[in-house]
């Protein structure tokens, strides 16, 4: 199996190649397609299963459809946003997704605790599509003003069963509820998609799935797919 029965785009399978992965690992030939296919996904995986490009890849495939961002855009804030428990993890996410977006220029901004918050401030107001947050920070940022979510519609919470260990739920929440939700697919999973607007992605990974997640799934996923490996 290869990267090319994957649907990326052409510019994405370029990058991908100067990188140089040469094939994706189970957890990124489960997770893609049903990324690009604008479905909700939760990710059994941990660590070291290649689970970041997994979603950072649909991600950036999204965020290159979209229109390149002029000032008006940029001031309705980022295209995407994922969370993680700690800043090493979301240094981690920023330096696998800047290996690829710098290709398409994408650009990343992260929001992490005990930098300062004024400078991330000014980073938000140059403008960027994708936000790697830690939950608390982000919720300061948007308190604030720092940072706004009108646009935001692809979303990845990076093990949510940390985030939520360590007390981040109403956080987490808190940044979801801070995007448009009249974008989160309808519940009824018969209804039917109106084939020109866009949905919201969600993505949640975590090793497991004790009853908060599946919470936090209930209340913000539509239907996802299950990928465990
Ligand atoms: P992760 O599980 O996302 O933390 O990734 C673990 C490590 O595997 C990281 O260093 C990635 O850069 C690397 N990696 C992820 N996907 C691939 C791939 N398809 N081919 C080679 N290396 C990969």
């Amino acid at each position: 199996r290869n990267w090319a029965e994957g649907a990326l785009s052409p510019e994405l399978l370029r990058a991908v190649q100067k990188v140089g992965y040469t094939k994706p690992s189970p957890i990124q030939m489960a997770a893609i397609p049903i990324g690009l296919q604008q479905r909700d996904v939760i990710g059994i995986a941990e660590t070291g299963s290649g689970k970041t490009a997994a979603f950072v890849l649909p991600m950036l495939t999204y965020i290159s459809k979209l229109p390149p961002m002029t000032e008006e855009i940029e001031a309705e804030g980022p295209y995407a946003v994922v969370m993680a428990p700690t800043r090493e993890l979301a240094q981690q996410i920023e330096d696998e997704t800047v290996k690829f977006a710098h290709f398409l220029d994408i650009r990343v901004v992260s929001i992490v605790g005990g930098q300062s918050i004024e400078d991330q401030g000014f980073k938000l107001r140059q403008g960027c599509e994708v936000v790697i947050a830690t939950p608390g920070r982000l919720i300061d940022c948007l308190e604030r003003r720092y940072a706004v979510l009108n646009q935001c519609n692809y979303v990845v919470l990076d093990e949510a069963d940390r985030m939520i260990d360590m007390g981040f739920e109403p956080q987490v929440m808190g940044v979801l509820d801070a995007m448009p939700s009249s974008n989160l697919k309808p519940e009824n999973e018969d209804a039917e998609l109106d084939t020109q607007k866009i949905y919201r992605t969600t993505y949640m990974f975590s090793a497991t799935m004790p009853t908060a997640v599946e919470r936090l799934a209930r209340k913000y996923l539509r239907n996802p797919v299950v990928v465990t490996i």
